[in-house]
């Protein structure tokens, strides 16, 4: 089955300052995700995969070249438009990125509270989606009582709980010992195909290498490899 496109890059190019100090980052990048598929993006430290991935996620304008994200154009996109997109989009960053004066489910909260429902149904989407990675007996405790990996399981119940139809992950296995990163990729990769999510996914983590569809390489903001890539 022909799945729909959820991302579409054609011809990006992006640069980071102007004038003589002008440095461009990423060259003629062409990439398309599909509904539901995890794909893997590597490549050496430096390289432009954050880059990508905050330009694809609507948290940087694009420069050059057409980005599309759920149908939407990203090059010229107001800034109204890009909040609508982030909507639809979860994020996870290596460090967590969780509230410190907040619980767990308080962190989460305030994630749902984007999708604009009643308080009741904020309270109990977050609360069910933490029972989901495993936390249900974490629900009040501040992320300094809590450990790495199951810091990134709020992180990852914040990305997920307003069911997003794609799903950036930069590096969430970095600061985790081998087993419990792989846990945790295992749970996005459960989590996402329940509810027909794509992944991209940074890592350099030859760990997790098997979990993706594909891999995606890429060098001096290139892509430069693709492999492992699926039939129709
Ligand atoms: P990666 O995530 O693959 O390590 P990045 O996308 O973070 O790579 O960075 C790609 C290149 O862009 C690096 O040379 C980095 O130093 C540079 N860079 C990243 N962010 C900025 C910025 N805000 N301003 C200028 N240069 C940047
Ligand atoms: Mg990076």
């Amino acid at each position: 089955m022909l799945k729909k496109s959820i991302v579409n890059i054609q011809n990006l190019n992006h640069f980071y300052g102007t004038g003589l100090l002008q440095k461009q980052i990423l060259f003629d990048v062409n990439l398309e995700l599909r509904t539901g598929e995890i794909v893997l993006l590597t490549g050496p430290s430096g390289s432009g995969k954050s880059t990508l991935l905050s330009l694809i996620g609507g948290l940087r304008s694009v420069q050059e070249g057409s980005l599309e994200v759920l149908n939407w154009e990203l090059n010229n996109a107001s800034n109204n438009q890009l909040v609508q997109i982030r909507r639809n989009i979860g994020y996870i960053f290596q460090n967590y990125n969780l509230l410190g004066f907040l619980t767990a489910q308080q962190n989460v909260q305030v994630s749902a509270e984007l999708s604009k429902v009643s308080r009741q149904e904020v309270r109990m989407r977050s609360e069910t989606i933490l029972r989901a990675v495993g936390l249900g007996h974490r629900l009040n405790y501040y992320p300094q009582q809590l450990s790495g990996g199951e810091k990134q399981r709020v992180a990852i119940a914040c990305a997920l709980v307003n069911r997003p139809r794609l799903v950036l992950a930069d590096e969430p296995t970095a600061s985790l010992d081998g087993q419990t990163g792989r846990d945790v990729v295992n749970l996005m990769k459960q989590l996402s195909q329940e509810n027909d999510c794509a992944i991209l996914l940074v890592t350099h983590d030859n760990r997790i290498s098997d979990i993706g569809d594909r891999t995606i390489r890429i060098e001096d903001g290139q892509i430069c490899e693709m492999s492992k890539s699926y039939s129709y």
